[in-house]
């Protein structure tokens, strides 16, 4: 994915700049760039939800994730909606809450009817504590512990199963329970796409799932395994994903999983086919439509499970990024600059790569807009830097704005998947507070981390308590 950086325009200024990379409206939430609820004020401040940007970050502080509840459930619901569409009464879309686990949004998703995957007994915990039901929660994982495994029994969830030891180890748990407990395995489909190395998942040289030479073993297994309930099959093949095509070769590929356990004697019901569909960051994201891939990923199973002559299983997908992605903001205030002459101009804000760890790690490129002077002409290209001890913590290298004072409010769009979920207290920062806005109000769901916080886990053993003396 590369950026194009835009010409400085004299008179473009953020409104004009947000209306261009704005899709039409009727665009998928996952190709807007910032939630659809945005406008501009007649004070000139960009608000969402309702609820301007520069009161929210007066009233909350900053840095603050601002998510927007109905870009969220929009984009739930068309991915429901288009199930409902090609694969009609046999789907179940589960959010992927490694994107951003917290109670309110585990609790959001689950009231529009979503199940979750979790990859860790603190999500697991978080979706169970939001009340999310226990047959709609998936758990991944390609080392879970032990203690995590007996959580998952204990609660009642599906278990992923990625690897032999997993397998096992659930096998003797559930025998020495006395439990059936249902399962999927997840198998490495050995799909190549185009995405970032780190975040690519499906081809044969990664660390998740089963390699597809042992998926017969592993049927053979689970035939001796009534304790075992295998409902079906895993694969998810990576993330931030443009084409269709990965996905339409995952659902032939998958199909013809099904009528390999066939062969054992196993009758699976569920073919999970994951998450990956890519949103918009920056103009020169073109990502299809939540619609489109629904379809393709629909009609490829169908074509499969005709052509294999099976009946179709309960479909099942788990997109993360497409959902929370797009639907919340990230609003900075302004700090200090530093030009180097005949270089650039770095503009510092008052967070980065503690709570935006995406540019530093994945090189992601992000679009930003001044909330509090939308009209503003863009009339610089400054690096927006980060406060952090780190040179790379840089949140956009080259960022079209207007001459930018201190106290602005910087916005950066599209940080609702991997920013909270993936922050750190680097340096000590606390993380920030997220809200979330709807109709004009503004709720709290995750408090500003203060500095007690940080010190809470600290321990002073009682041998360095004392004052130190010196020789
Ligand atoms: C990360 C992940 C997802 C979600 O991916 P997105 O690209 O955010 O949609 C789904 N399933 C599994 C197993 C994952 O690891």
């Amino acid at each position: 994915m590369t950026s194009t950086s835009l010409p400085a325009s004299d008179n473009l200024g953020s409104r004009r700049y947000l209306a261009s990379l704005q899709a039409d409206s009727n665009a998928a939430p996952n190709q807007h760039l910032l939630p659809l609820t945005a406008t501009v004020t007649a004070t000139d401040h960009l608000a969402i939800g309702g609820c301007d940007v520069v009161a929210l970050v007066e009233q909350f502080g900053s840095p603050l994730y601002i998510l927007d509840d109905h870009t969220l459930r929009t984009a739930c619901r068309q991915y429901q909606q288009s199930f409902e569409r090609f694969y009609p009464g046999q789907a179940l879309v589960l959010y992927a809450s490694k994107a951003w686990s917290c109670l309110a949004l585990c609790a959001i998703v689950a009231a529009e009817g979503l199940g979750v995957d979790v990859v860790s007994a603190g999500e697991l915990m978080t979706a169970i504590e939001a009340g999310v039901n226990a047959e709609k929660i998936y758990f991944h994982g390609n080392n879970k512990a032990y203690a995590e495994l007996e959580l998952a029994l204990e609660v009642g969830c599906r278990v992923v199963v990625d690897n032999w030891l997993e397998l096992k180890t659930l096998g003797e748990m559930a025998t020495h329970q006395g439990k059936v407990v249902p399962i999927l395995v997840r198998i490495t489909p050995g799909i190549e796409c185009h995405t970032h190395e780190y975040i690519r998942t499906g081809h044969l040289d990664s660390k998740f799932g089963f390699d597809p030479d042992q998926i017969e073993s592993v049927f053979e297994f689970l035939a001796t395994q009534p304790q075992l309930h295998c409902l079906g099959v895993h694969a998810h093949i990576g993330s931030q994903i443009f084409e269709l095509n990965p996905h339409v070769d995952l659902g032939g590929v998958m199909a013809g999983w099904l009528v390999t356990a066939q062969r054992y004697g196993l009758t699976l019901t569920e073919l999970d086919v994951g998450g990956g569909l890519g949103i918009r960051y920056t103009e020169s994201d073109d990502p299809p439509s939540i619609e489109a891939w629904v379809k393709a990923v629909c009609d490829s199973v169908i074509a499969a499970c005709q052509a294999e002559q099976i009946p179709l299983p309960r479909l099942l997908c788990e997109p993360g990024r497409s959902l929370i992605g797009p639907a919340c903001v990230t609003a900075y205030r302004v700090g200090s600059q530093k030009e180097v002459p005949g270089l650039r101009t770095y503009v510092a804000v008052d967070g980065g790569m503690s709570d935006n760890p995406r540019p530093i790690t994945y090189q992601s490129v992000y679009r930003a807009l001044v909330a509090n002077r939308m009209s503003e002409p863009l009339t610089e290209t400054v690096t927006l830097a980060g406060k952090h001890c780190e040179s790379g913590d840089i949140l956009i290298q080259s960022a079209p704005l207007p001459a930018l004072r201190a106290e602005d409010v910087v916005t950066i769009a599209a940080t609702g998947a991997y920013n909270y979920s993936m922050a750190s207290n680097y340096n000590r920062v606390p993380r920030p507070a997220a809200v979330l806005v709807k109709d004009g109000e503004a709720h709290l769901i995750i408090r500003r981390e203060t500095l007690q916080d940080l010190l809470r886990q600290d321990c002073l053993p009682e041998t360095l308590s004392r004052p130190f003396e010196s020789p």
